[in-house]
């Protein structure tokens, strides 16, 4: 194929691979410093009782801001330090943040975490998980872990065993993006979970594609025939919220509902709404 496009091209196209390369390692290095510096900050979106407007949990969310190369979003950062191998590092100081930062909120309010694909993998997961919550004190009760369904497709066994051990302490297991990934719905079924966040895709398309409402319907009857809580991402409009409630769908987050903040303004966020907040002990 090399041949029939000339030596030219060729060389341009590796070139490119080599840039692409190289930028990746100096990100790989900026983020190795990045958390070695504490400079990885976690964010905290809030997730509403769309009936009442209730603050129900939040989603913790991996922010950081680089110095030279500015902000870099968690779906270039994360993805690559999984590439790279240290995952686990940048997850650990992660959640020992977020789980921080939880316990100064409500103690009937959740923690929702993303865990990487490749954690699933690793059979230390879990005991890693539960130590970083013993160590800060923080109830595995309230935790909920979100994992994506290419998570639960390449490892199956192990994320199996993952996720039995992390239910059997009290985690709560999210299935996250539903409906975008290449699983059957037969995982649903052969999992675990306690809930299914339905993937922004749809709620965003709700007020002008019939089709997502179709969707979501079907999502909803599903999720309540196998008794799991449904959550709406991504909500942005009043008429999406009105969809959702009509559609039986009573939980969701969005920028509607706020936007991710830091664990300031998140407090901030709570005492605005007379949320009472955890006495400090
Ligand atoms: P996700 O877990 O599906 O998170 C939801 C994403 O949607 C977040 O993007 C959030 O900021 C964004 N979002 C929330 N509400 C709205 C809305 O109303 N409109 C729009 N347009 N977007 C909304 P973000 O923070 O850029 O994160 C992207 C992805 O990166 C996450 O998708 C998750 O897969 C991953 N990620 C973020 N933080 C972490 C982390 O701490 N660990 C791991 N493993 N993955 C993370
Ligand atoms: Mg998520
Ligand atoms: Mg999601
Ligand atoms: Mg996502």
């Amino acid at each position: 194929r090399s041949k029939r496009r000339g030596r030219g091209q060729v060389t341009v196209y590796t070139r490119e691979i080599a840039q692409e390369m190289q930028h990746a390692t100096l990100l790989e290095q900026a983020l190795r410093n990045a958390i070695i510096n504490d400079a990885v900050d976690v964010h905290f979106q809030p997730i509403v009782n769309l009936k009442n407007e209730t603050v129900l949990g939040f989603e913790a969310l991996a922010r950081w801001i680089d110095p030279e190369l500015g902000f870099v979003s968690p779906a270039v950062f994360v993805p690559l330090a999984e590439e790279r191998g240290f995952i686990d590092t940048l997850s650990e100081t992660l959640l020992r943040k977020a789980a921080e930062a939880a316990l100064s909120w409500p103690r009937e309010t959740f923690l929702s975490f993303n865990l990487s694909s490749a954690q699933l993998t690793d059979p230390a997961t879990a005991s890693s998980i539960l130590a970083i919550l013993g160590r800060i004190g923080f109830d595995p009760h309230r935790l909920v872990l979100e994992i994506t369904e290419t998570a639960v497709v390449t490892s199956a066994d192990t994320a199996h065993c993952i996720i039995a051990e992390l239910r059997r302490a009290g985690v709560r297991i999210a299935l996250d993006d539903f409906g975008t990934g290449q699983s059957s719905l037969g995982r649903l079924r052969d999992f675990a979970f306690d809930k299914v966040k339905i993937d922004r895709a749809f709620v965003s398309r709700l007020a002008s594609d019939p089709a997502s409402e179709h969707i979501v319907r079907a999502i909803v009857a599903m999720c309540e025939g196998l008794q799991l809580q449904v959550v709406a991402e991504g909500i942005e409009e009043v008429t999406e919220v009105k969809i959702l409630k009509a559609l039986g769908c009573s939980i969701g987050q969005g920028y509607f509902y706020g936007r991710p903040a830091d664990s300031a303004a998140t407090l901030a966020y709570l005492k605005e709404r007379n949320v009472e907040l955890a006495a400090a002990d």
